[in-house]
């Protein structure tokens, strides 16, 4: 292709700064993981997100990093929230996807010969799929009480304890939350999914601690070898897609001028300071607060399948939350640019906040160790707990990788492989019990269409942005 790329020093390279762009640009990469981003647009695309007014420093492509709607999908770009601007197509059209964790005091062991009994159990009780409804059926008035307050609603209305909200980012609000922003549509297709998977990349899986590399961060986080955890990965429905899609088409009318500098109309931007930056801020805030709500549901949902599988108490059971992590966010922050604090609009599309040791927005149960970071690789392979690593707010305004990453198109990956084939495999090799909505989500998801995330992590390791802390292994798996 037509990028120049220069390597700065080991894992980081550069797009240098040349014609329109604002800055230059900066994948973060191994030489193996640099080789898998060459054939697409991954680079193009990093590259053009610095036209985008206000980027601050560079545009960053994270480990993971690979092709996305305009703005790669393991892209971070800080954008002056004074002087720049904010681009939904930054954020990602899954307002909020993201991934939480939850430990258990079970040991494999103590799960072992259960685990067909767990799988049934999960894929009946949490709904997924396309179609087919929430664990709520709420009333568009619980829908705007949700997008205004979070998982704080979830408490009220008995589908959480306060401990889960401390151990969300935000605490499971997002502050700045309007739900007269997001459309009438919007809201009539988030209602009925409040609680649900969702299909294709979304899943809850049922994991073993394998690794537990670092013992006093690991302690800290409750996590040892053997241990069974949950993670689950969902974000926030038609509600998010269609707020998305919502204000792209808006900004297209309204800042036609700023969309003819760009080099990609995906790109599309609402300027800072303009009535679209601060309605589609208030609007993508209160997705942010419905996708938490979905995990949250869901999560105290599995606590109740757990309490009926193994006939214990969940509190017995010890399942708390480790933590919740957004990797599809826009967010105003503070950051120290050339010693001077700014305003920056952090766009993390398919990048995990990584904020280290000491940080104030760390909950404190982990202040003194840093912010977990939840990083999944696929269903067939390890996925990762790391810590925010102390170089991440020089390196990448606080961010890391989201998880292994793409590397083949779901049409690719249909032709390459069976639903049946791959799930009898998981099965009889690695004892990994997946149940999905359909066989074609199987061969899509399949664990050969992602890309290492042993290197991914490594990489982010290397680089002190996020720091190894425990690997886990697939038991079982649900997916729509
Ligand atoms: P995304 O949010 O970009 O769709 O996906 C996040 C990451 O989740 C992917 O990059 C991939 O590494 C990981 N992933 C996808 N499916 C599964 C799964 O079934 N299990 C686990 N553990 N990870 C998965
Ligand atoms: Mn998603
Ligand atoms: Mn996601």
């Amino acid at each position: 292709d037509d990028v120049t790329l220069e390597q700065v020093r080991e894992y980081v390279w550069e797009i240098p700064q040349e014609g329109d762009m604002r800055a230059p640009a900066r994948v973060l990469a191994s030489e193996a993981l640099l080789e898998e981003i060459t054939e697409d647009k991954t680079l193009a695309q990093i590259k053009n997100t610095t036209h985008l007014p206000g980027i601050t420093n560079y545009a960053i492509c994270m480990p993971d990093g690979h092709q996305g709607y305009g703005f790669p999908v393991g892209g971070v770009g800080a954008l002056d929230a004074e002087n720049g601007c904010i681009s939904p197509g930054a954020v990602g059209y899954d307002i909020n996807c993201g991934v939480r964790m939850m430990r258990t005091n079970l040991t494999y062991d103590e799960l072992q010969g259960q685990e067909e009994e767990l799988v049934e159990s999960l894929f009946a009780n949490i709904p997924s799929g396309l179609g087919g409804g929430g664990i709520v059926e709420a009333g568009i008035d619980d829908v705007d009480e949700i997008l205004a307050r979070g998982v704080d609603w979830a408490l009220e209305n008995g589908h959480a304890v306060e401990e889960d909200l401390l151990h969300c980012e935000d605490e499971g609000m997002r502050e700045g939350a309007d739900p007269d922003k997001v459309s009438q549509k919007a809201k009539d297709r988030g209602k009925n999914q409040i609680g649900s998977l969702g299909s294709g990349n979304h899943f809850l899986e049922v994991q073993r601690v394998t690794d537990v590399f670092d013992d006093e961060v690991g302690a800290a986080y409750g996590l040892e070898e053997d241990q069974i955890v949950v993670l689950i990965h969902c974000g926030s429905r038609g509600l998010g897609h269609q707020t998305c899609n919502d204000y792209l088409r808006k900004i297209e009318q309204q800042h036609q001028g700023l969309l003819n500098q760009l080099p990609d109309k995906e790109l599309a931007a609402a300027p800072a300071g303009s009535q679209l930056a601060a309605d589609y801020y208030a609007a993508m805030n209160a997705a942010i607060n419905f996708a938490w709500v979905n995990r949250q549901l869901i999560m105290h949902r599995t606590r109740q399948v757990f309490e009926r599988v193994f006939g214990r108490s969940w509190e017995e059971m010890d399942m708390h939350l480790l933590y919740d992590v957004a990797h599809n966010i826009a967010k105003k922050e503070t950051h120290t640019v050339d010693g001077e604090e700014r305003e920056l609009y952090v766009h993390r599309k398919g990048a995990t906040r990584a904020f280290p040791a000491g940080h104030p927005e760390v909950p404190k149960a982990y202040r003194d160790v840093g912010q977990p970071v939840i990083i999944p690789g696929s269903m067939g392979a390890g996925s990762y707990v790391l810590r925010g690593g102390e170089n991440s707010m020089d390196l990448t305004f606080g961010s890391t990788a989201h998880g292994a990453g793409r590397l083949m198109s779901r049409t690719q990956a249909k032709n390459e492989f069976w639903g049946g084939d791959v799930q009898q495999q998981l099965e009889e090799q690695d004892r990994i019990y997946v149940k999905a909505q359909s066989g074609a989500t199987v061969a899509e998801e399949a664990p050969g269409v992602y890309k290492d995330v042993d290197e991914v992590v490594r990489v982010s390791d290397e680089l002190g942005i996020g720091d190894k802390v425990a690997r886990t292994f697939p038991v079982c798996n649900i997916k729509g």
